[in-house]
């Protein structure tokens, strides 16, 4: 694990951790909050910069452990949430426990979303296991096991503090509202930026990316420095205390290492309430290994021409572009790490930088916030609000369902082929998601209606969905970060783009082509071509008998049969009752 626990001050050699162990556990006075600022983390700012209280109070004396809920950062490198909760157990002579969840009850829970999830905890369990030798206790809330909420009565009746990761989103904000409410105090660490959004203290100030971008400037840089020489620096933390807490645990955690609790065990059989019919995207396994795989590709073939290519869709799979965002969303790969490797390497592009740290991070602050990001009049600026609620009256040219919108039936055939890129993929690539969600401003009644429709079309099917960065992109399509324009039509004076003005520049049969090709080497084509459009001949055409399943990365796996058995029983059933269920 590298280590954000030395002063930036003191030089790589010099640095240690200052941990206090106090073995009395005598802290009858000691709020969770003092106890990190002026005992644990004193010179540790990098570390304790992160850290905000959730709820302050005192830390329970009689607590038998310390918990840390694992959220969006399935890691266990870089990870300084991870780092604080190993200091305070070994300070306080505790078990630490690493618990982790999944809720198929979350909005839009799919197969694809929790197929990659569980691959991501499954990694980061043995990840867990082999660096520090703490056992990941996943708990997973369904049906079947019940939902529970296992992690709140932990919180009252186990820990003695409890560390959470910064949730930025749901359903992590949701769940770090239910912990405010247990006994134990808590406190939030973000793991996802570089400079950590609540030093970015004038952002509600802030309404265009250049103007966050020179702002945190200085602030970026003077971290970015500090985080490249922890490089450098050997890991000093020790896990002092190695009970095994979970021995005591109130449910069956579910082991992913186990033969019989398989990944496709738990999808088949417990979390029932998934959607099955956006499936699985073989190609992107969901550990980190894979990621940083992808990553390390990237930066010897992709990285030095970014700036050339990032805009050529028809580059997306050829290196043009990182395909890291799912990665990145989950914490699955460590930004800091990748910013590390960069330097590294020596493979530096300026336009990388960009969206890198100063796009990705604006995303984060804008989630930081606007934790209602999720509401419209909340999100977009006062006359970007005000004019699309003006041009409501304004006749649209054909209002489409969203059902027609998921099955990618519309009349735009640039359109048709974002969506089917994002049902039968997973993926979008950058430089069409912005003309993809405008145009639902065209085919919706109101502005609420294109952003809820958008809010669903990209989370329920994208595998980088639900994210910070979804969540700005999907603001910015109706007017955030901008200024007004000349008025025209539908949009008023917010920025005109469609997939129309797009389809100019781009070879629309190449595209397709690409689309048809990425979705047959993910061996679901057929699957889902069955439910959502009539291209089966073109699949047919590409010579591909849609049954590959080996990942971009050259890694094999194992043939997936399941699809072929759902198929079947599926294929009678009429697509609404799949999308109504839920
Ligand atoms: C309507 C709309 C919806 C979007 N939905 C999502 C989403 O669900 N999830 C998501 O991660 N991004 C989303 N974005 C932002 C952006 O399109 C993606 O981050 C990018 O396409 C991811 O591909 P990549 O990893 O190859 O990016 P690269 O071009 O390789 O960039 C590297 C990394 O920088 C960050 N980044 C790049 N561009 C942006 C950007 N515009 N905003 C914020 N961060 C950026 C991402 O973390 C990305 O992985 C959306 C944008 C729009 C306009």
């Amino acid at each position: 694990m590298s280590s954000f626990s030395s002063s930036p001050s003191s030089s790589p050699s010099q640095s240690s951790t200052t941990v206090v162990i106090n073995n009395n556990n005598n802290n009858n006075e000691t709020t969770l909050s003092s106890y990190v600022t002026n005992i644990l983390l004193p010179k540790q700012p990098l570390l304790h910069e992160r850290i905000r209280n959730l709820k302050n109070g005192k830390i329970n004396n009689n607590g038998k452990c310390i918990m840390y809920v694992m959220l969006n950062t399935l890691r266990a490198h870089d990870n300084p949430a991870l780092e604080t909760s190993i200091q305070l157990s070994n300070a306080l002579n505790l078990p630490l426990l690493v618990l982790t969840i999944l809720n198929d009850k979350w909005k839009h829970s799919t197969e694809r979303k929790f197929n990659f999830i569980l691959e991501a905890m499954k990694s980061v369990s043995n990840e867990l296991k082999n660096t520090q030798n703490i056992p990941l206790t996943i708990n997973i809330q369904c049906k079947t096991k019940t939902y529970k909420p296992w992690h709140l009565t932990l919180g009252s009746r186990g820990a003695a503090a409890i560390v959470v990761d910064e949730p930025y989103t749901e359903p992590y904000i949701s769940i770090a509202n239910q912990i405010k409410r247990v006994v134990a105090p808590s406190i939030l660490v973000d793991n996802a930026c570089i400079l950590t959004p609540q030093l970015v203290r004038n952002f509600r100030a802030i309404d265009r990316p250049y103007k966050f971008m020179n702002s945190t400037k200085i602030q970026r840089n003077k971290r970015l420095l500090w985080t490249l020489k922890q490089n450098k620096l050997k890991d000093s933390l020790k896990q002092k205390s190695l009970e095994l807490y979970q021995k005591e645990l109130p449910f069956d955690p579910v082991n992913l290492n186990n033969n019989t609790m398989t990944i496709d065990y738990i999808l088949k059989h417990l979390v029932t309430s998934i959607d099955y019919n956006v499936c699985k995207i073989l190609t992107t396994k969901g550990d980190s290994k894979s990621g940083y795989k992808r990553w390390n590709i990237f930066m010897k073939k992709g990285l030095k021409s970014y700036d050339k290519k990032r805009n050529n869709v028809l580059e997306h799979y050829n290196f043009g572009v990182s395909r890291m965002s799912c990665y990145l969303n989950l914490g699955i790969v460590s930004p800091f790490k990748m910013m590390k490797s960069i330097f590294n390497e020596n493979v530096k592009n300026e336009k990388f930088f960009h969206e890198f740290l100063c796009f990705r991070e604006l995303s984060y602050c804008y989630c930081f916030y606007y934790p209602n990001h999720l509401i419209l009049q909340d999100i977009l600026p006062s006359w970007a609000y005000n004019t699309l609620g003006k041009h409501t009256v304004d006749e649209r040219p054909k209002i489409y369902t969203l059902d027609e919108l998921k099955e990618y039936k519309t009349n735009d055939l640039l359109w048709n082929l974002c969506q089917q890129s994002l049902v039968e993929t997973g993926e979008l690539h950058n430089n069409l998601r912005m003309p993809w969600g405008k145009q639902l401003l065209i085919w919706t009644e109101t502005a609420e209606d294109a952003y809820e429709y958008m809010l669903y079309l990209n989370d329920h099917f994208a595998l980088d969905g639900m994210a910070p960065p979804s969540y700005h992109g999907i603001g910015w399509c109706l007017g955030l970060y901008d200024s007004p324009k000349n008025e025209s039509k539908i949009f008023g004076r917010v920025r005109y783009k469609s997939t129309t003005s797009k389809s100019k520049y781009l070879n629309v049969g190449k595209y397709k082509q690409q689309i048809l090709m990425r979705s047959s080497n993910h061996g679901k084509r057929k699957f889902i071509g069955m439910f959502f459009n009539n291209n089966n001949k073109s699949n047919e055409n590409s010579g591909d008998s849609g049954s590959r399943n080996s990942s971009d990365d050259g890694d094999n796996h194992t043939t997936n049969n399941n699809n072929n058995v759902r198929l079947k029983k599926r294929k009678k059933q009429d697509i609404t009752s799949f999308f109504n269920q839920r």
